[in-house]
């Protein structure tokens, strides 16, 4: 996986004769004690208790088999003044909303699907005829009622089913009940695009059973990140995340007990 080309917002890389675009919706500012497992009697991390930070949030964009998949959306205006950029991001890379031919979600949380329409309620994407979302989310996506406007494209996707030619869709269940990554190939390269494995990179490299206040099934979490870990770090599969640093795309190599990451850019 080699990067091609980057803008403020965006950063393009090429994946065999595949292209993939991370392209960033902004940031959001959270509270430190989101994070569970945090030793905040310990010195380094005791004056952070009621600090925030801001986690970035980025969706990708994977051209292969001649269609562009969008794998999440950003949150439009849904969620923070801050967050909602990918419009401009894909405007700064060139890429036309309705040159996107599917999209697949990895979970229903707001800075994943609300993206799918537009501040002023248009369809973001018009070509889209199918928006796949783990058939355990059904229900959670029907239940943001801005996105009426798309619910006749909902597709369902479990564990091990082909989006399209190159693309797999993985259970990663733990932050959210259908919490779904998913695995690209194309030639003899490979991508794993993970969603919320990870809020804190600073952290949870290293300390994977840090958890966070938002993690459905906190255990199933950790179980769930600590088991894609050890796979892409012994496979060395770049991965793609939701929430790491912008572009938000690298590699994990082992570092004592835990994992440490080098972004590619
Ligand atoms: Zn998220």
């Amino acid at each position: 996986m080699k990067l091609v080309r980057r803008g403020e917002l965006f950063a393009e890389y090429s994946l065999g004769d595949a292209i993939v675009i991370a392209l960033s919706d902004g940031y959001a500012m959270m509270r430190f004690n989101c994070l569970i497992g945090v030793d905040f009697s310990n010195p380094d991390f005791a004056p952070k208790v009621n600090e925030e930070f801001a986690l970035p949030v980025q969706a990708f964009l994977v051209k292969t088999s001649g269609q562009s998949i969008l794998i999440d959306t950003g949150s439009s205006s849904a969620w923070r003044d801050t967050t909602g950029r990918l419009y401009d991001a894909m405007a700064e890379a060139g890429i036309a909303r309705d040159a996107v031919t599917t999209v697949a979600i990895t979970h229903t949380h707001v800075d994943h699907i609300n993206g799918l329409v537009m501040p002023n309620d248009e369809i973001a994407f018009p070509n889209a005829s199918q928006i796949f979302v783990s058939s355990n989310e059904h229900a959670l996506f029907k239940a943001e009622s801005r996105l009426s406007p798309v619910f006749a494209a909902l597709r369902p996707v479990q564990d091990g089913d082909t989006i399209i030619d190159g693309i797999t869709a993985m259970a990663a269940h733990g932050h959210e009940i259908g919490h779904t990554a998913y695995w690209v190939t194309s030639k003899n390269e490979q991508l794993l695009i993970w969603g919320d494995i990870v809020h804190k990179p600073d952290l949870q490299f290293e300390h994977p059973e840090i958890v966070w206040e938002f993690d459905t099934d906190r255990d199933a979490a950790r179980q769930t990140r600590k088991r894609f870990f050890e796979r892409v770090a012994r496979e060395q599969v770049p991965v793609a995340g939701a929430h790491l640093d912008f572009p938000g795309i690298g590699s994990l190599q082992v570092k004592g007990t835990g994992y440490s990451f080098k972004s590619l850019i």
